[in-house]
C-alpha cells in the first residue's frame, strides 16, 4: 500500500530471486542426492558424510546420571543428565557465553574452566582418589571422526576461529586443557551436535531416524545402512547401521551452481570469515539471515527506495541485524507495524520511518525466511528419499535450533515443502518433532553407551 512503482519493481525483483518454485527445488534436491552418494563413496567431497562411529541406538530404558559438554556456536553448556528409563531425561545445565577471546584464541581452556566451575559449584569435582569422571562432548563443527572419542577438526565454521586447531584432534586439545587445570575428567565420546540431537530423539522415541539443527548453523545426521557407506573400511557393526554426520551446510560450496545465489548472498559470502564455504548454511541459518536482510536493505536504501536513502552507523556495520529481528518483523501484524518501527528507530537508530518503509522491511524478512525454510526441505527430502523403505512405517525426525523453534512459519513451510516431494502415504508417516537442547543430552547418551560400542 502506497509504494511507488520503483519500490514495487524492486520488491518484485526480490520476490523473483527469493521465492523458489517446486521445479527449482526439485533440481536442487536431485543434485543434493548426487552429492550424498559422492560423499558416501569417498572422502574429501563437498558433502562429507562423516561416519560417527555411533552404531547403536539407545533403548529408552537405560537409567543413570551422565555428564556432557555441549559446545555450540554461541554458547557452551555443561550438563548433568539423569535418565529415567522411560524415555525421559532430567537435565541440569549451566550456560557459559563464549567470549570473543575464547572464540578466537583460548577456546579449550575456556571450556575446561567452565567444566571446573560447573563441577565445583555442585561439589562434584572428582578428588585424587576417585576415577576420572566420564563425559560426553558435543562439538558442532566439522570433525573427521577417527574413533568414538577422537576426531580431527576439518575447519572452523559459524564464527569461531581459533588458530592451531584445524587438523588436530579436538578431544586431545580439550583433554590437555583439562589436564592443565588438574581436573579428573575423561572425554569418553565425541559427537557432532546433529548426532546428539538424533540420539536424544531416539532415547525418547525408537523410531527416530534423523536429527537436524537449524540454529546458528545448519547440519543433519541420520542412520545409514553400513553397506551403503562404500568408503567405510572399518569393521561392520552388529547393528548393521551407523549414524552419519552429513555436514550438509557445505552443499554447493564448490561450484555455487545450484543454490539461488543473489548479489546479496555473494556479498555476504565474500565478507564472511569462510568465503566459498558453507554455501547452503549461509542461506538457511541464524548466523546469516540477518546479514542477508541487511544487504538487501542497504541495496534499497542506496537506490533511495527505503528510509529516504538514510542509513546509520549501526545499519552500515556488518552483522548489525540479528536474525531474531527478522523473526519478529515477519509476524508484525500491528496496524502501524510497531515492532518493525522499534527495530528501525531504536535498534538501527534511524528515525522517522514511514509505514511503507516498515512494510518493505516486513517483506524482506518474509522473503529471506521463506527461502530459508524452503531450502531446508531440500536436505530433508534428499535424505529421507535415500532410504524410502523406512517411510513405510512411522519415523521421527528430531529438529533443534532457534530458526526451527522461533522463525515464524519455518516448521509449517518446511513440512509443506517436504510434502510436495514425498508420496502422500509415506509423508504421513513422518513425524517432525522439536528435540530441544537434544545435542547435549545426546552427548550424555553417548557417554552412557560408550562402553558398548563395537
Ligand atoms: P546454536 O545453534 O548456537 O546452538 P541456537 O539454536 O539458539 O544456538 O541458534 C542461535 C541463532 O539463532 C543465532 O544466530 C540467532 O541470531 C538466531 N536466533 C535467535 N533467536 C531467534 C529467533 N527468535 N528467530 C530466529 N533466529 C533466532
Amino acid at each position: 500500500v502506497g509504494a511507488t512503482p520503483e519500490q514495487q519493481a524492486a520488491i518484485d525483483e526480490l520476490a523473483s530471486q527469493f521465492l523458489l518454485s517446486d521445479e527449482r527445488l526439485g533440481a536442487i534436491i536431485k543434485e543434493f542426492r548426487r552429492r550424498m552418494e559422492e560423499g558416501l563413496a569417498a572422502d574429501g567431497k563437498v558433502l562429507k558424510m562423516i561416519p560417527s562411529y555411533v552404531t547403536r541406538r539407545p533403548l529408552g530404558t537405560e537409567t543413570g546420571t551422565y555428564f556432557a559438554i555441549d559446545l555450540g556456536g554461541t554458547n557452551l553448556r555443561v550438563l548433568k543428565v539423569t535418565f529415567d528409563g522411560k524415555g525421559g531425561a532430567a537435565t541440569e545445565y549451566q550456560k557459559f557465553v563464549l567470549s570473543e577471546e575464547a572464540k578466537n584464541r583460548t577456546l579449550f581452556d575456556f571450556v575446561a574452566q567452565s567444566v571446573d566451575t560447573f563441577l565445583e559449584e555442585r561439589n562434584l569435582r572428582p578428588t585424587g582418589q576417585q576415577p576420572p569422571m566420564p563425559m560426553g562432548l558435543t562439538f558442532s563443527y566439522p570433525v573427521l571422526q577417527t574413533s568414538i572419542n577422537s576426531g580431527t577438526l576439518v575447519q572452523w565454521t559459524k564464527g569461531l576461529n581459533v588458530p592451531g586447531c584445524v587438523g588436530r584432534d579436538v578431544v586431545r586439545l580439550l583433554q590437555d586443557a583439562l589436564l592443565r587445570l588438574g581436573l579428573r575428567v575423561k572425554i569418553v565420546a565425541l559427537v557432532n551436535d546433529t548426532v546428539g540431537t538424533l540420539l536424544s530423539a531416539a532415547y525418547r522415541d525408537p523410531t527416530a531416524q534423523m536429527g537436524i539443527i537449524f540454529g546458528t548453523g545448519t547440519n543433519a545426521a541420520y542412520y545409514e545402512d553400513v553397506t551403503s557407506i562404500a568408503k567405510w573400511k572399518g569393521p561392520s557393526p552388529s547393528s548393521g547401521e551407523m549414524v552419519l554426520n552429513m555436514e550438509w551446510g557445505a552443499f554447493d560450496s564448490d561450484d555455487f551452481s545450484y543454490l539461488p545465489f543473489t548479489p546479496h548472498d555473494i556479498k555476504l559470502d565474500r565478507k564472511s570469515i569462510n568465503p566459498r564455504k558453507q554455501a547452503y548454511e549461509k542461506m538457511i541459518s541464524g548466523l546469516y539471515l540477518g546479514e542477508i536482510a541487511r544487504n538487501i536493505i542497504l541495496w534499497l536504501v542506496d537506490q533511495r527506495l527505503l528510509l529516504e536513502g538514510r542509513s546509520s552507523e549501526i545499519l552500515n556495520a556488518m552483522w548489525s541485524i540479528d536474525t531474531s529481528y527478522l523473526s519478529s518483523g515477519a509476524v508484525d501484524t500491528s496496524p502501524d507495524l510497531t515492532e518493525i518501527q522499534q527495530v528501525i528507530e531504536k535498534t538501527l537508530n534511524i528515525n522517522n520511518s514511514t509505514f511503507v518503509d516498515r512494510q518493505i522491511f516486513k517483506v524482506v524478512a518474509i522473503l529471506v525466511g521463506e527461502r530459508a525454510a524452503r531450502l531446508s526441505a531440500v536436505g530433508v527430502v534428499a535424505t529421507l528419499n535415500k532410504r524410502p523403505h523406512l517411510l513405510n512405517s512411522p519415523i521421527t525426525v528430531g529438529i533443534d535450533g532457534s530458526m526451527y523453534e522461533h522463525y515464524p512459519y519455518f516448521h509449517e513451510i518446511l513440512v509443506e515443502t517436504v510434502s510436495h516431494f514425498i508420496p502422500r502415504e509415506s509423508f504421513e508417516n513422518i513425524n517432525f518433532t522439536l528435540a530441544k537442547d537434544g545435542s547435549g543430552v545426546g552427548a550424555a547418551i553417548t557417554a552412557m553407551l560408550a562402553a558398548t560400542y563395537d
